[in-house]
């Protein structure tokens, strides 16, 4: 960060430390002042953006048509990493309908052990949807659950080994 003067109003402000070549500060006035002069500047010298602020979007869509299906073909892996992103966000969208729908338990309301296995196990204990297998395993309360009985070591059964 470093002190600057506005081009608007002159007075110092701090740039942000993404955009150092800052020339205007983040009151409201200026920064519309600054996009109007962007809007006009960028009218005069740019030919497609004067035709896409004239024209309504149905009109440009319209007129360039093929631009969308052209800019795939030009950009495999792009519209590869769109499909990915996307089968994420569905996926993200899926388990938050799960969860408002309650078809799927809080899983901190719940008596169960969680197990995460697999290789996704590390990004979803991080938050991250990852493939990977979950297992739910039943929890007993502590103290309540009879130990197996072994016929051999007790052989008058569970009472025999009352955990009181
Ligand atoms: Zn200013």
């Amino acid at each position: 960060m470093r002190e600057r003067l506005c081009r608007y109003c002159q007075k110092s402000f701090q740039s942000s430390k993404f955009r150092p070549l800052q020339t205007v500060c983040s009151d409201v006035g200026c920064q519309r002042q600054r996009r109007a002069d962007y809007h006009r500047e960028k009218i005069a010298a740019d030919p497609e953006y004067r035709d896409v602020c004239r024209d309504s979007p149905r009109k440009w869509r319209a007129r360039n048509r093929d631009y969308w299906r052209q800019y795939r073909a030009d950009h495999p892996d792009a519209v590869a990493r769109n499909r990915e992103q996307q089968k994420l966000r569905d996926r993200r969208a899926h388990l938050r309908n799960l969860a408002n729908n309650t078809l799927a338990r809080d899983l901190k309301h719940s008596a169960a052990e969680v197990w995460l296995i697999g290789a996704g196990a590390e990004s979803l204990a991080n938050n991250n949807v990852a493939p990977g297998q979950v297992w739910v395993i039943e929890a007993l309360a502590p103290g309540r659950h009879p130990m197996p009985p072994s016929c051999k070591q007790h052989p008058s059964g569970p009472e025999a080994v009352s955990t009181g």
